[in-house]
């Protein structure tokens, strides 16, 4: 799958939310998915970050994206109602969600996570997430085939110390992909983890300073996974966690 070669119209028709969409992996899929004809849902924190992702998908002459400024940290399940009806009005329908933002927080040992740091990483990280997952059901109920794909790390499948609580999230957000996965089996709506493996993005280099940057992928190269859960070409697949860097 990390060889996929997606065909240019994969995602004609398809309204595609991708939160994170301002920088790093998240902006790189954005990029793509309009890139291979869907109309992308551009959900981040930081404004002028989404403006210029939409500029560029817009210049690249790729369907018009639309912008929703939200930080997950403070957002409320009523934000996420809000959305979930704006969305409907607009599209009609949702046909995937890339759940990519993410916090890493500090690095520590476990015994110093404060009750805040904790509360924060957890809110960005998973119960956001939820929320906004509990919102969106309903809308990609209405898609032919929708596709949900969460964003795991190594650190969600064994932990490692003082990844404390960015560990603990991935391992909830693998969990929750495999209860909607068994939930769900039966509609239209799968739903995978992606790990996408060390890249070269701002959160990488916060958590290893030290590494040469143009050692690791960037979020270009890990595109081919991204693609191929997010078109029909993966169907079939549903409650798999995936590598976009096997070792
Ligand atoms: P970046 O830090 O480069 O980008 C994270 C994105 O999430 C940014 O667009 C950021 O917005 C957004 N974001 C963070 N906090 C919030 C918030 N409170 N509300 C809304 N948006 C928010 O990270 P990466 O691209 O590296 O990571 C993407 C995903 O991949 C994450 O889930 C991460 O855990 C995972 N991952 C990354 C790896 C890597 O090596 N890069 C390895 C394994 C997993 P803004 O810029 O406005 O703050």
């Amino acid at each position: 799958m990390n060889d996929y070669h997606a065909p240019n119209d994969l995602l004609e028709q398809k309204v595609i939310l991708i939160t994170g969409a301002g920088d790093g992996i998240g902006k790189q899929a954005a990029l793509t998915y309009a890139a291979h004809g869907a109309t992308c849902i551009l959900l981040g924190k930081t404004v002028s970050k989404l403006e210029a992702v939409y500029d560029e998908i817009v210049a690249n002459g790729d369907a018009e994206p639309a912008i929703v400024p939200l930080d997950l940290q403070g957002a409320t399940p009523d934000h996420y109602k809000g959305m979930a009806d704006t969305i409907t009005d607009q599209f009609g329908k949702l046909d995937g969600v890339l759940l990519n933002a993410g916090a890493l927080g500090h690095l520590s040992r476990f015994v110093d996570i404060s009750p805040e740091e904790w509360q924060k990483v957890m809110q960005v990280n998973l119960n956001s997430s939820v929320y906004l997952l509990q919102a969106l059901l309903p809308v990609l109920a209405k898609a032919e085939q929708a596709s949900v794909v969460l964003t795991s790390s190594s650190v969600g499948r064994k932990g490692r110390a003082f990844w404390g609580t960015y560990s603990v999230s991935k391992f909830a957000t693998e969990g929750m992909m495999e209860v909607l996965a068994d939930e769900y089996k039966n509609s239209n709506i799968r739903f995978n983890c992606i790990n996408p493996g060390a890249t070269r993005t701002a959160m990488r280099a916060s958590a290893f300073p030290a590494e040469q940057p143009d050692t690791l992928k960037t979020p270009a190269e890990i595109m081919p996974l991204y693609l191929y859960l997010m078109g029909n070409d993966s169907v079939e697949i549903n409650g798999q966690s995936l590598d976009c860097q096997p070792k």
